[in-house]
């Protein structure tokens, strides 16, 4: 899960990470409220939305960047003004871009320097890396890319968590010294009890700043949490904003689906994950292409076939459906049940192609044929793939 630049702030504060003073708003009338809340003086003003490259982004109406400085309270009350329920395009937006519903204005900072820092899960050793670079505020992707020697990387041992020599290697290997090293040492400790406190995926803070005063900031923040945790902190899970997820997502998590929005016309009904990627697969093999990840797990119940068929419906892109289940722990029967209600249920009018195998498949099949419905069987997955494929193309 995803959380909002205000919120990710928030919580930095809450750990002992200094952030510049700031305030939210999701209304027009809370704009002035926020603004009455902050020091006259130079202010920013920053879209909220769950993607980066804000500053660079353009608005659908022509207006240029989703973050903004301005000199006085009152250019910082019309650019929000232009900026609110504005979509804007960054580069990870896509072409459609997303509508900014909640703006944040902070007290601009002096900045001496821009740093890049974050701490996120290394997969290759399974212990929280801390990601570090004196190249911050533009794409660290591009730094990795042309300057790797620039990034400095720190394993820590989940089991001593973060040791004083490391944070001290690290405040050397960014040319930290005197008040600006202490400040940094504190702000990183602080941060990585945050990473691990509260079961975070990632926090990336870009970016990092120095002040001509000495302070060291975290401009900019991203986290994101580690969703089979979120019920141990239930006030992480409450700062969840459902307008920055697709809504078929959303409705999937709501019965225990596992599914993915992707733009293809053959949509996919699929038990285990391996098996709904090798169905894609076989899809793609074919000359199709698929239009969703759906998992419907080891045990899927009548009532999720039936959410669904509903949520796959509820893509304009659809074509036609795949379903192709392997019953280990699944009784095909089940499943086999649950397609019969829910293409009664929705009405569904598109081509159907149903390939079933394993426990009680032969329940499952009776089942399918003595129902009357107009779908077509697929005895291997590869036959079925093809057969999907063909009925979509014709
Ligand atoms: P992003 O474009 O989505 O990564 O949004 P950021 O919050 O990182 O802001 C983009 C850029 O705006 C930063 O890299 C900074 O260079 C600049 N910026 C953000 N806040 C301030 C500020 O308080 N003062 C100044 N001078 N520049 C800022
Ligand atoms: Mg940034």
């Amino acid at each position: 899960m995803n959380i909002h630049e205000y919120q990710a702030k928030a919580l930095f504060e809450k750990f002992g990470v200094p952030v510049p003073k700031g305030a939210a708003a999701k209304t027009t009338a809370e704009l002035n409220a926020a603004l009455a809340s902050l020091p006259e003086g130079p202010t920013m003003v920053k879209s909220q939305i769950h993607a980066g490259g804000r500053g660079k982004g353009t608005f659908t109406d022509g207006f240029k960047g989703g973050v903004k400085f301005c000199k006085t309270k009152a250019d910082a009350r019309e650019t929000a003004g232009k900026m609110l329920n504005n979509t804007l395009v960054t580069i990870q937006t896509g072409p459609a871009g997303r509508k900014v519903q909640t703006i944040y204005f902070t007290v601009a900072s002096d900045i001496k320097k821009e740093y890049y820092l974050a701490i996120l899960l290394d997969r290759a050793s399974s212990k929280p890396v801390i990601v570090a670079s004196t190249e911050g505020g533009v794409e660290i992707e591009k730094v990795a890319h042309d300057t790797p020697e620039k990034i400095h990387k720190i394993v820590v041992d989940p089991a001593y968590g973060l040791a004083d020599f490391q944070v001290r290697e690290l405040i050397f290997k960014l040319g930290f010294t005197g008040n600006e090293a202490k400040n940094a040492g504190k702000l990183i400790r602080n941060l990585y009890t945050m990473y691990w406190e509260t079961d975070a995926a990632m926090v990336e803070v870009n970016p990092l700043i120095t002040t001509p005063a000495g302070d060291v900031l975290a401009l900019d923040g991203k986290v994101s949490f580690d969703d089979n945790a979120l019920f141990r902190h239930p006030e992480i899970a409450a700062l969840r904003d459902l307008n920055e997820e697709d809504s078929k997502e959303i409705e999937a998590s709501k019965y225990s689906l596992s599914y993915i929005a992707l733009d293809g016309n053959i949509a996919c009904l699929v038990n285990g994950a391996g098996l709904a990627m090798s169905t894609m697969d076989i899809i793609q093999h074919f000359g199709g292409t698929p239009a969703n990840f759906l998992d419907v797990g080891g045990g899927a119940s009548k009532d999720q076939v039936i959410a669904a068929f509903k949520i796959i419906l509820g893509d304009k892109n659809v074509k036609g459906i795949l379903v192709n289940i392997f019953g280990g722990i699944m009784d095909c029967n089940v499943i086999a049940t649950g397609i019969v209600a829910a293409v009664k249920e929705v009405g569904l009018q598109l081509p159907l192609v149903v390939r079933l195998e394993g426990n009680n498949v032969a329940a499952g099949k009776a089942t399918l044929a003595a129902s009357g419905l107009k779908l077509v069987s697929g005895d291997t997955m590869a036959d079925a793939a093809q057969k999907i494929v063909k009925l979509v193309a014709a």
